[in-house]
């Protein structure tokens, strides 16, 4: 990496000490460079976690300027772990990574548009839905495409283009809306589930949410659909711990009486993961913290439910007769919240599936929130190489369990041309529910 300028005097970063001994850990072995996406896309040292706690020490020690140059090693991670999943001494590079975000913007500010989304749109699910669909209608009406054509979307934002690729039809509606007048409930439900919508499947993806919640009812569950807003998985990401903190405890209220759910579920593998990080995020708080360890204690993902509790009973099942793969979103790792058996579970379940493990289902597609917008080239080459993966299990499914892995996995077989569906665990059980006609 290049030396950053001198134009600042080097200054220590007090903020940053209490993280010395976890950096310090770092014995500089590099045995996390094979296993860093990031890293293999670009073979750049300041990439991979060695690199970057060097540079993080040196800005603890005031060896080194925070300046624009450094931030370009550190907005180039996934916060992926697989790092400290490859280290001896267990770095917690990612929570390092967040650290540097959140003190740089302290120093340098945030874009006013990322702080008015953080801190004016996310925690408002009314306001998100008016702004989204606005920009849908923008969409269907062909302006957004006349736009880009013209270089517009470009002008007001070079990684609008790229965003926009990511899904190419307009959904028929939110999911929340969609739900409002069709979650039916079972006349003796055996279980009561908390809905947690989340962000990509209300505004992008609804018919996962909605094959979701067909399952949970069927499966005897009475559905409510929460009011939460977003989990604050994309605030926390760019370091602006203080608005994740309030999206936790927004969350935490809106919930209420957590007694009326013996289980609250989300099949967004990131929304149930950051959940599960609440308690961790509200460490300082001595009220919050203990609501969110209650909350913690309830919430599952919703395959993790459906092995735990309910089961897959194979006779219910019509055959699918399909090559199947799967691919684990970080936030489903060991790395994260360890549901890794139970999709493949279900998925083996389903009679007719010839299921085949995808090499390095684990690593991350290169999706992790924005990241394949705001460094798309690099995200596009950690695509390619799991879309290479899939394309050697010979599979026509590929099924995962988050919107953005879906739609970054979409893309990449587009862009490979791999005629593969991308699948949600709860659409292929959809696919395999006899009154639904079999595959
Ligand atoms: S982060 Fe861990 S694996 Fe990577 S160089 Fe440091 S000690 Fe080695
Ligand atoms: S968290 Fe992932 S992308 Fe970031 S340094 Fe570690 S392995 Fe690389």
């Amino acid at each position: 990496m290049a030396a950053a300028p001198r134009a600042a005097a080097p200054t220590r970063i007090e903020e940053l000490r209490p993280f010395y001994d976890e950096v310090a850990k770092c014995g500089k072995c590099g045995f996390c460079q094979p296993a860093c996406p990031v890293y293999r896309a670009t073979s750049i040292e300041s990439h991979v976690a060695r690199g970057k706690n060097a540079l993080f020490r040196n800005l603890i020690e005031g060896r080194t300027v925070m300046d624009e140059q450094l931030t370009e090693a550190f907005e180039n991670c996934l916060l992926c772990r697989a790092c400290t999943a490859n280290c001896f001494s267990a770095v917690k590079t990612d929570r390092l990574v967040v650290a540097f975000r959140e003190s740089y913007a302290r120093r340098f500010g945030r874009p006013w548009v990322q702080r008015w989304i953080f801190r004016n749109l996310l925690p408002s699910p009314g306001r998100m839905a008016c702004v989204i669909r606005l920009a849908w209608a923008a969409r269907r009406l062909g302006l957004v495409d006349a736009a880009n054509r013209l270089g517009l979307l470009a002008m007001i934002n070079p990684k609008l283009p790229k965003a926009l690729a990511l899904r190419d039809e307009v959904p028929a509606g939110f999911l929340r809306d969609r739900l409002r007048t069709t979650v039916p409930t079972p006349p003796q439900p055996r279980l009561r589930v908390g809905y947690w919508i989340s962000c990509g499947f209300n505004y992008m993806l609804p018919e996962v949410g909605e094959a979701t919640v067909r399952e949970l009812t069927r499966q005897g569950a009475a559905v409510t659909v929460l009011k939460n807003a977003c989990c604050g998985l994309p605030v926390y990401g760019y370091g602006d711990l203080e608005g994740a903190r309030a999206l936790a405890r927004r969350n935490i209220d809106s919930l209420g009486d957590l007694d009326r759910f013996d289980f609250v579920v989300s099949e967004c593998g990131s929304c149930s993961g950051h959940l599960k990080e609440y308690p961790g995020l509200l460490a300082g708080d001595p009220e919050y913290s203990v609501r969110a360890a209650r909350l913690v204690r309830k919430v599952r993902a919703f395959t993790e439910l459906l092995v735990e509790l309910v089961g897959v009973d194979p006779a219910d099942l019509q055959p699918v007769e399909a090559v199947v793969t799967y691919h684990d979103p970080c936030h489903m790792t060991e790395r994260y919240q360890g549901v890794v058996s139970q999709p493949r579970e279900i998925i083996r379940a389903v009679p007719g599936v010839d299921f085949r493990e995808l090499n390095e289902a684990d690593a991350c597609c290169g999706a992790a929130g924005s990241y394949t917008v705001m460094h798309n080239d690099i995200s596009m080459k950690i695509l390619e190489r799991k879309t290479g993966n899939v394309e050697h299990t010979g599979a026509g499914i590929l099924i995962t369990e988050c919107p953005a892995c879906i739609m970054q996995l979409a893309l990449g077989a587009r862009r490979r041309g791999l005629d593969i569906e991308v699948l949600s665990v709860s659409q292929l059980l959809e696919r395999a529910r006899r009154e639904q006609g079999g595959a």
